[in-house]
């Protein structure tokens, strides 16, 4: 076989081979054209033998490049292979060690799935394995364990309430996820029975609010503030506000918690309030899961009523119903306990689907209204009341008063009673229904906005019959709530300088794989559009339950609150473990 034996010389060295003469010239011509000593080289001739075994000449550049380049990938190689042994090295060391730390509860590498999923349905982040703690300190553990690691290590912890989220908020890459409702070894603690003036009710971070119902009316007692649905958890819905139709008067949940037990991304497990550790305790409410991990949370209680009287009116004018949520909002005297409001945009027979839980005050003049295709706006208030006589009597007295003053179209005001329980867990029912025809697990791209009450009706000119054209896939949620509630030091973000603003929440659900206006690309589309009108217009709102994508778009959210929020982040979570699916911070 024929060697392909290559002979490179150095041009500095003599040549063997009679056509060193070439050389000579080349070497006087560079000298005469003042041509540095290393282009010489690189422009030189070099004797290479070819497979018949003839001497030919190769320039030395083209052949130094070459090598050149061999040496360098192969260097580059080394180094990543290098990089890649170690990064295994650390990773199959991380998860020996972690597998080998002492837990009461277990870590699961293999069934990981579940938690690589959220109510949006839209991201999916496949964890390396799901924490189910029996003990804070099992969290405590891993989180410290992870912490020793240091920084160079990718691993990230994600709580996991119910996975409510919309965009992977409770999700990581190759990190660990925290199956919070693991967490309730202890039973809920509730204080203050019997006529406390203070009573409250201690809960597991991972314990669902309708369990926290169930447990504090056993006692006549309840939470003070809601969500509308209450199969979320409690550190869920601490992270972000806790909204619901009771805010205006309580404020959000995070304004009604008077404790918290936090495990931080240290490891270091903390109790603070608004008098120890002040600084966690307000930077953990709204904080979104940024800078520990809520194991335990003390919830304010007021006593209960056992039944509810619960309205809805319909208007045509959005500003009419607006100035009329404003006015019982704004109200001294609890003329009702929960207010909120809906738009109903291209529907037709939702008054029939009311008539079933609902009753017409007026059913002749109900049944001939028409909306002729026009946008209502819907007012649902609700009115608390013990079940005695007496105190029926009272409230209907009250509520006729409290009607008198709102400007609704008389023949659409429609009531039901029904026990306290029944009114707060009513998204369950709908819940129930659409799980049953296999609605409840579809994409959900919804978008919350706050929106600043002085330019809530340029908003809804602009965005309720124009961008969105249709609430027949979802509803559109629409009430005011008071600033004033909210606590501005902490980590949860409002509009500027307003004393009232809005939450509209844009609920639409995506049928699975159309391509069309219901499908989950056209919906993310119109959210967009909704967003860039605001932007154009200069509406100030801010995103609740936020999603972006920069830290531009993160920084802006924040406003005034950022600097403080960053400062939280170095002093709680250095290495930016913690709720890594937030997408502000990486490690
Ligand atoms: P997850 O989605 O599991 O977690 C949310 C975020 O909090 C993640 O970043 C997670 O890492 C972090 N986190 C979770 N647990 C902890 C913890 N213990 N400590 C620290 N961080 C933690 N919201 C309202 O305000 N008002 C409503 O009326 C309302 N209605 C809703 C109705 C429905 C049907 C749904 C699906 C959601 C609703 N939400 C509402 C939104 C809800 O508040 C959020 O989805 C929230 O994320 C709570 O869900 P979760 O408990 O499943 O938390």
């Amino acid at each position: 076989m024929a060697s392909k034996a290559i002979y490179i010389t150095h041009c500095r060295q003599p040549s063997p081979h009679p056509d060193s003469h070439n050389q000579k010239i080349l070497v006087a011509s560079a000298i005469q054209n003042r041509i540095s000593f290393s282009t010489f080289c690189f422009n030189t001739l070099l004797p290479i033998r070819n497979q018949e075994g003839h001497m030919k000449y190769l320039h030395a550049c083209f052949l130094r490049k070459r090598n050149m380049i061999i040496v360098r990938s192969f260097t580059i190689l080394l180094l990543l292979s290098c990089i890649a042994f170690k990064l295994a090295c650390c990773f199959s060391s991380g998860i020996s060690s972690l597998k080998a730390l002492p837990l009461v509860g277990h870590l699961e590498f293999e069934h990981v799935h579940p938690a690589s999923k959220d109510f949006g349905n839209r991201y999916q982040l496949l964890a390396l394995a799901v924490l189910h703690p029996k003990s804070v300190s099992d969290i405590a553990s891993v989180i410290r364990h992870i912490w020793m690691m240091g920084p160079h290590s990718q691993l990230t912890v994600a709580a996991r309430g119910r996975g409510h989220s919309l965009q992977g908020q409770a999700q990581t890459r190759h990190g660990i996820v925290i199956h919070m409702e693991s967490l309730q070894p202890q039973k809920l603690q509730v204080h203050g029975v019997g006529g406390g003036p203070t009573p409250f009710v201690d809960v597991s971070g991972g314990e669902l609010w309708i369990n926290i119902l169930h447990e504090t009316l056993k006692y006549g007692l309840a939470p003070k503030s809601w969500t509308d649905y209450l199969h979320l958890t409690v550190g869920g819905t601490l992270s972000n506000a806790g909204i619901s139709g009771q805010a205006f008067r309580h404020g959000p949940q995070i304004s009604n918690v008077h404790q918290l037990e936090v495990v931080t991304g240290k490891g270091e497990i903390l109790n603070c309030s608004e008098r120890q550790n002040s600084d966690l305790f307000h930077g953990v409410l709204g904080g979104l899961g940024q800078f520990g991990i809520i194991t335990r949370a003390r919830i304010a209680l007021e006593p209960a009523p056992t039944m509810v009287k619960w309205m809805r009116m319909l208007y045509l004018d959005f500003a009419a119903f607006a100035r009329d949520q404003e006015r019982l909002i704004s109200s001294d005297d609890d003329k009702f306990d929960y207010i909120e409001g809906f738009v109903i945009i291209n529907r037709t027979g939702l008054l029939d689907s009311w008539r079933l839980s609902f009753t017409p005050e007026d059913p002749v003049e109900a049944s001939q209204f028409k909306s002729d295709g026009r946008n209502l706006y819907c007012l649902e208030v609700a009115k608390y009341f013990k079940l005695d006589e007496d105190g029926k009597d009272v409230m209907n007295q009250e509520v006729k008063e409290s009607l008198s003053e709102l400007s609704y179209i008389s023949s659409t005001l429609f009531s039901s009673e029904v026990t306290y329980q029944e009114f707060l867990d009513r998204v369950h029912v709908s819940e129930m229904k659409l799980r049953s025809k296999g609605q409840w697990e579809v994409p959900h791209p919804w978008l919350n906005l706050l929106v600043p009450r002085s330019r809530v009706n340029e908003f809804a000119k602009g965005v309720f019959g124009n961008i969105l054209t249709d609430t027949s896939n979802g509803p559109v949620i629409v009430y005011p709530v008071n600033k004033s509630k909210w606590d501005n030091r902490s980590s949860a973000v409002t509009p500027e300088e307003e004393e009232i603003f809005y939450l509209v929440a844009i609920l639409t659900s995506a049928v699975p794989g159309s391509t069309g206006k219901d499908g989950v690309d056209q919906i993310v589309k119109r959210n967009q559009r909704i967003l860039e009108f605001s932007e154009a217009a200069g509406l100030g709102l801010k995103q609740y339950l936020p999603h972006y994508t920069t830290r531009h778009e993160w920084r802006s959210h924040f406003g005034p609150k950022w600097d403080d929020f960053v400062r939280r982040k170095s002093r709680y979570d250095p290495f930016a473990m913690l709720a890594p699916g937030q997408r502000i911070f990486e490690k």
